[in-house]
């Protein structure tokens, strides 16, 4: 059989640990015999971001800017406790963050469904994508401990000297105080991310904040995004046959709730950090989590949502097989390969991917899954628990 071709190279982010094993075990079963595979290799494995002193990242992400397409594997974000076990020189920040500030993306969340494993939320059907505003808010307020009787302003001095002043509250006793900002730059941003993959995904778009009671605040958010959908998306929405649609967060939780699933859900920064981890627990499993970056300008990096899922690692240093799912790491993989045959014009490449994800499906369909989903099937079907080699066997029988 002769193997697809490709035009443009896939930036291609390898990570750590177990996932790093699925990695190249995914490339070797699924996707080289099937596909004449161009990426372009950058090595977001902990080790290679210290002898590179993180420049690598920054390659990658800047790649990722160029061909428009990548597709990344989980990695470590060191904390202190990595900085000993890698023997780091630097406790380097997150290449999630990194590259997300690079290409200045949205991350959007959505769940891989199987017939076998019911969402908690009996009404879900389809997928529920959460897109995150991963920018400002709470994350990068100031705040302290008011310690005693005082007055506390919010001030804000112009470039010209010009001061804005208000008083926050008197204090009669001790308190908080938090200050918090964001920027126009970075909500237009999100907004265009947000209608590009709306457009891109054929689905509804759903955006909640709370501006009844921020009127300043979150009622920017909602201007902002309102005024850029009706200026350059409402027309391409209506031939599509999608909605925008603002609610305040209260009456998004209980239509969210109440829905089939089936839309996309952009959140501010807090409210994206509770509803995803809300949402993905409803759907079942991490495991089966995928995750895209969106740049506002349509860049594209196809991820797992979950990390390098460590404690399998040691097992799987210590010998032992492991029953680890790969399945959000394979659906970055078809996500980016599809991508890429849609930019590129070649569709046979796309659809592999489809019949990559379809042979998924049907392996879990047919009852061979990894042991974290078996806990989850409630139905009746029959199912075996194999480790991830045989797992993806079983897909690659099913191509
Ligand atoms: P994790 O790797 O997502 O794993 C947490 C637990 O969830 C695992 O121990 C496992 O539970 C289960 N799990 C997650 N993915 C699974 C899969 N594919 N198959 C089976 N079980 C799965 O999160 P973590 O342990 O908090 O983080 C580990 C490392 O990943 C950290 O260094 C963190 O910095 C990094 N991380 C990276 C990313 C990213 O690159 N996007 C995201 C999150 C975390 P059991 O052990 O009970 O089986
Ligand atoms: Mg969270």
């Amino acid at each position: 059989m002769a193997k697809i071709q490709m035009k443009t190279p896939l930036v291609e982010m390898d990570g750590d640990e177990m996932t790093r094993i699925l990695w190249a075990m995914i490339k070797e079963k699924l996707i080289l015999p099937y596909v004449d595979l161009k990426t372009e290799y950058y090595d977001l494995g902990l080790p290679e971001r210290e002898r590179t002193k993180d420049q690598v990242t920054i390659d990658a992400a800047n790649a990722n800017k160029k061909y428009g397409v990548a597709v990344k594997c989980a990695t470590i974000t060191p904390n202190r406790q990595r900085v000993e076990e890698y023997n780091l020189s630097e406790m380097w920040k997150s290449p999630n963050g990194t590259i997300r500030a690079i290409l200045d993306g949205t991350v959007f969340r959505a769940p891989i469904l199987i017939d076998s494993v019911k969402p908690q939320v009996r009404s879900w059907k389809k997928p529920i994508t959460i897109a995150r505003h991963a920018y400002g808010d709470v994350y990068k307020a100031t705040e302290y401990r008011v310690p005693a009787e005082g007055k506390a302003e919010l001030l804000f001095t112009a470039k010209d000297g010009t001061v804005m002043r208000e008083t926050i509250y008197d204090f009669e006793c001790a308190g908080v105080l938090q200050g918090q900002y964001n920027k126009d730059s970075s909500i237009v941003s999100f907004a265009h991310s947000c209608f590009k993959f709306a457009l891109e995904t054929k689905q509804d778009l759903w955006f909640s904040t709370k501006d009844t009671i921020s009127k300043q605040y979150d009622q920017t958010f909602k201007l902002i995004f309102e005024e850029i959908y009706e200026k350059e998306y409402k027309a391409e929405f209506e031939k599509l046959g999608i909605t925008y649609f603002y609610t305040l967060i209260d009456d998004a939780v209980a239509r969210v709730i109440r829905s089939e699933g089936g839309f996309i859900w952009a959140c501010k920064n807090y409210d994206g950090d509770v509803m995803s981890d809300m949402v993905s627990t409803a759907f079942g499993s991490l495991a089966m989590m995928t995750s895209v970056l969106v740049s506002p300008d349509g860049k594209f990096e196809y991820e797992a949502a979950h990390g390098t899922v460590t404690r399998h690692y040691y097992r799987y240093l210590k010998g032992e097989e492991t029953s680890t799912n790969p399945m959000a790491t394979i659906f970055a993989w078809t996500g980016a390969l599809r991508k890429r045959g849609e930019l590129d014009d070649l569709p046979d490449l796309m659809a592999f991917a489809n019949r990559l994800e379809a042979a998924c499906i049907k392996t879990l369909n047919d009852g061979i899954m990894t042991k974290d989903l078996v806990g989850l099937v409630e139905d009746g079907t029959p199912v075996t628990a194999v480790n991830s080699a045989a797992f993806m066997d079983a897909i690659a029988e099913r191509i």
